[in-house]
């Protein structure tokens, strides 16, 4: 098969949603509709395995299990779909939205009942920063929810993306009864319980057949009000408008029920964007190219934390990866022969025979590959969009030696390479200040100091609401800012200048004292 098949056939996406939504469920769907099997055990003890940190950490330390659920690629009607996880609850950190980078585009999951929730804002915020096309499922119609107009109008008020209904739901609660699909002029039957997965659903032709009267009693009229409605004052599905993201198509259903799931996924392998073109400094990188090219996007910390094993996950933009191939880590200026890349099939681990544009592979790594490194076969590539986040919680180091201080800032520094934190120094003191997404993370780098480093540190709190990386045109005005506003600006890992706010008031205070100044909540990787 040529290389632009290869590129053609890959669909590599993320689902985004607020805990508790339904990510888990829809996820064990897709790859059981997939036919990768063996995973209810490994999705559903994943997911009861992080309920709380202790064991969280404890299961981190049986490493394998988590880097393979990370990635998972699994076939499904022709077409090879690569799932990235993007964790969602307490362990909710950086790398969830370092995952939307690397991605083509993501599948959005609301909750009838409770529609828009914060932690999609936050994350449909960081799809946007690329323009990433999105999809939505309005999960669990079998349950009383909220009426399906005022769901799509909150999406759109909220979440600023016209909706373009796709299927139509039929009741819900217990009296769901399925859902219409509006560009197949179909209705779908809902049967409760014992729909099978990856089963079909049983159809019946149009709003008109006498059966969905005597099945749908009086809420038939209210559909046919509802699709009256949306066709004529809703939007239509314009596939340009949803690969620019500005347009989302809206499918109903319950995922625990396997329902809805068909339609969904049918239109999402047709209408998701194969891998696309990726821009680096010098030009942009064509998936379909000869050379491979990619990106690192995420480190986790694998089997032996003794030897500081950890796998950097590539996102290839270009080319093809074939075992032994030698490849070149740019940063480094190095060459290495990777022999036992990792593939990551939902159903098993294995080492990776080969690899196109789209597909993620795990390279071993005993410390020396940071985030946003990228890899090639040679040419100076440099992909752009691999940024850091203002955290949102801050937490000054305590050293309990205070002769580690050399180790603990190896530590930090390490540990920022990896995305598993990021640290602030502040220009007037030397205070090491911790900055996270989740607070999980602060965790993580506590144990991680205290196993890998020998350094025994504990956090405290400050008081820093959030940090914006400054520039300015004129240096001296710069300068001149850090002068001023001493006690608040800080280095980044990278050296580069940042505001601490102590609030948001004094934020925009600050912002407006000093129009000159750029306040920038994301920072592109070195
Ligand atoms: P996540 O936190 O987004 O991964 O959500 P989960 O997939 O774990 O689902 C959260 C809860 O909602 C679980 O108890 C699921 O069983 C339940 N759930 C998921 N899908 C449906 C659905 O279609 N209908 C109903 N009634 N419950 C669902």
């Amino acid at each position: 098969m040529s290389t632009a098949d290869q590129v053609a056939k890959r669909r590599t996406f993320a689902i985004i949603s607020h805990p508790d939504a339904g990510k888990t469920t829809l996820t064990e769907k897709l790859l059981l509709f997939g036919g990768a099997i063996q995973l209810a055990g490994t999705v559903k003890g994943r997911k009861a395995a992080r309920h709380a940190t202790s064991d969280w950490m404890a299961m981190e330390q049986q490493r394998g299990i988590s880097v393979t659920t990370s990635v998972m690629q699994f076939p499904y009607a022709e077409r090879i779909m690569n799932l990235l996880d993007t964790p969602g609850h307490e362990d909710f950190s950086e790398d969830t939205y370092r995952t939307l980078t690397a991605v083509d585009s993501a599948l959005m999951v609301i909750d009838a009942a409770r529609g828009v929730e914060p932690r999609t804002i936050k994350l449909m915020e960081v799809t946007r920063l690329r323009t990433t096309p999105i999809c939505t499922f309005i999960n669990k119609l079998d349950r009383d929810g909220r009426p399906p107009l005022e769901l799509l109008d909150e999406i759109e008020d909220i979440l600023k993306i016209r909706c373009a209904p796709i299927t139509w739901p039929i009741g819900m609660g217990r009296q769901f009864r399925g859902v219409y699909h509006l560009l197949e002029d179909k209705v779908h039957l809902y049967h409760g319980e014992d729909n099978e997965a990856g089963g079909k659903e049983e159809t019946i032709a149009g709003l008109d057949d006498p059966r969905l009267a005597e099945i749908a009693g009086q809420d038939l009229d209210t559909l046919r009000e509802e699709v009256e409605l949306v066709q004529a004052a809703g939007h239509g599905f314009d596939l340009d408008e949803y690969r620019a993201g500005r347009l989302t198509p809206v499918f109903f259903g319950s995922a625990i029920n396997n329902f809805g799931l068909q339609s969904l996924l049918d239109a999402f392998v047709e209408w998701a964007p194969p891998p696309q073109p990726r821009e680096a400094q010098s030009r942009a990188v064509e998936p379909g190219e000869d050379k491979l090219a990619g990106f690192v996007f995420k480190i986790q910390a694998n089997m032996d934390p003794q030897h500081r094993d950890r796998i950097a996950f590539l996102r290839l933009c270009s080319g093809r990866y074939t075992k032994g191939m030698k490849m070149r880590h740019l940063r480094a200026g190095k060459e290495i022969r990777v022999n036992d890349a990792i593939t990551f099939m939902a159903n098993r681990r294995g080492a990776a025979e080969d690899a196109w544009a789209g597909d993620i592979i795990g390279i071993h790594n005993h410390g020396t590959i940071a985030i946003g490194d990228c890899f090639s076969e040679g040419e100076d590539l440099r992909f752009s969009g691999i940024p850091n986040f203002a955290p949102e919680l801050f937490q000054r180091v305590v050293l309990r030696d205070p002769l580690k201080a050399k180790a603990l800032n190896k530590g930090v520094d390490q540990l920022c390479e990896e995305g598993a934190t990021q640290v602030f120094r502040p220009l007037h003191n030397n205070d090491v200040i911790l900055g996270a997404v989740g607070v999980l993370q602060f965790d993580v780098v506590a144990e991680r100091l205290r196993t890998e480093y020998g350094v025994s540190a504990t956090f405290e709190a400050i008081d820093v609401y959030t940090a914006r990386w400054i520039y300015a045109d004129d240096e001296r005005e710069l300068k001149r800012f850090a002068d001023r506003n001493t006690p608040g600006v800080a280095r980044d890992h990278g050296g580069a200048l940042v505001y601490l706010a102590a609030s948001r008031v004094k934020l925009d205070l600050t912002q407006e004292r000093w129009p000159d100044i750029r306040f920038e909540s994301v920072r592109e990787q070195y």
